[in-house]
């Protein structure tokens, strides 16, 4: 089998790979719906792959993988490995998930990082009406994630939040000493959540990037009685193009609270010093950033040997993300704990996409399905009407 075409066409916002070959199987990959502007990325692998053979996974990812980078820059590279996987799976008539080696589970739990309600203001109580409506979701999360500190509204909205000078740029570009005001606000906010929650519901944290050192730490303990799930990217993460896993150590040996980060990591490579120093407690590759499914499969293999935790990034993959994340947490070892969620967005996904159980959540699971490949597929007429008029040809 040979690859005859890499097209692209920017669906919402998402990013959609489709790789066409000569026996007809064709095998789709998401990126993103942040990303809309990867489509030239994402085409600027074509002719690296043509005439390759897809069913060769590896064979052809060792082709493009040295081409890309960290977030966002890793987004192109992952979503053709799954649409690689895809033509893999429906080649072999088989789910993506027994070409890795096959399911350890039957149902794939999943938390809420995605599923949102405008917040109506900063303060604790705000966050506590806002964690309620959230823990009533039909979908019954067994975790919620909330941003705080850099990573939510408060520094903008709350007078003398930290130190310094403010970029107003984006969340991932403020960093800072929180001063004490600012800091005591962030834990009011979380013990307001923790009412609302009890012990009936995990509660995550993502926190930054931008916290100090020190400030992490004191939060850090401060919460160590409160069993928070995790504390994600305080020190580096999101968009931030390096990892700094001695700082990470130094905060994840000062607490019992988990420390978590790796949404934005590119690569096994960049794991390494995190695994090996045992500089964080989970981490949360995204299989459209970390290179693809495989990637974060052997990740999650080489986490486990070290007794860190897989919580799996996903907030924006949209369905045929959805699909790879549910293909993939089928086969990791069981330091799983979850991934994260992704909602459709816009919601007419729902409607152009085949193969997804209804609902899709049941009490936090997903039950694994066996579909070949991937197992969602577009329903071609219904997404062709939202195709812009330079991607017209996406589906012929
Ligand atoms: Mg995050």
């Amino acid at each position: 089998m040979q690859i005859t075409d890499l097209k692209c066409a920017i669906l919402g916002g998402s990013p959609v790979v489709r790789i066409t070959t000569d026996a007809g199987i064709e095998g789709y990959g998401q990126a993103e719906h942040f990303k809309p502007y990867l489509k030239p990325h994402v085409l600027f692998y074509r002719d690296f792959i043509l005439g390759q053979d897809p069913t060769d996974v590896e064979r052809v990812m060792l082709r493009i993988r040295r081409l890309g980078s960290f977030k966002p820059w890793g987004s192109a590279v992952s979503a053709i490995e799954m649409a690689l996987w895809d033509i893999a799976g429906k080649a072999a008539n088989l789910p993506v998930y027994k070409l890795l080696g096959g399911k350890v589970r039957d149902k794939v739990l999943v938390y809420n990082g995605a599923l949102r309600f405008p917040l109506a203001g900063q303060e604790p109580g705000h966050y506590a009406e806002n964690m309620a409506r959230m823990a009533e979701a039909r979908e019954n999360f067994a975790i919620i994630k909330q941003g705080i500190g850099f990573h939510s509204s408060m520094p903008d909205e709350l007078d003398g939040f930290s130190y310094g000078e403010r970029l107003g740029v984006s969340h991932q570009t403020e960093r800072g000493l929180l001063t004490e005001r600012g800091f005591n606000h962030v834990v009011a906010c979380i013990e307001a959540m923790k009412e609302v929650l009890g012990d009936r519901v995990g509660l995550a944290l993502d926190c930054g990037p931008g916290w100090t050192v020190p400030d992490t730490i004191r939060l850090a303990k401060a919460v160590e009685g409160m069993h928070i799930m995790w504390l994600e990217d305080t020190i580096t993460g999101d968009y931030t193009p390096y990892v700094l896993a001695e700082l990470y150590r130094e905060l994840t040996r000062s607490t019992s609270t988990p420390i978590h980060t790796g949404e934005q990591i590119y690569l096994r490579q960049h794991f390494k010093p995190l695994f090996e120093m045992q500089a964080v407690n989970i981490v949360g590759p995204d299989p459209a950033d970390i290179g693809g499914i495989a990637e974060l499969k052997w990740v999650a293999e080489y986490a486990d040997l070290h007794g860190i935790l897989m919580a799996p990034h996903g907030t924006g993959d949209g369905l045929i993300g959805l699909a790879a994340l549910v293909q993939v947490a089928a086969t990791l070892p069981r330091n799983y704990i979850a991934f994260e969620y992704p909602v459709a967005r816009p919601d007419w996904w729902y409607d152009i996409v085949d193969g997804l159980p209804d609902p899709i959540v049941e009490n936090s699971y997903i039950t694994v399905w066996d579909r070949p490949g991937l197992g969602v597929t577009f329903n071609k007429t219904a997404a062709s009407k939202h195709l812009a008029p330079e991607d017209k040809d996406f589906f012929n």
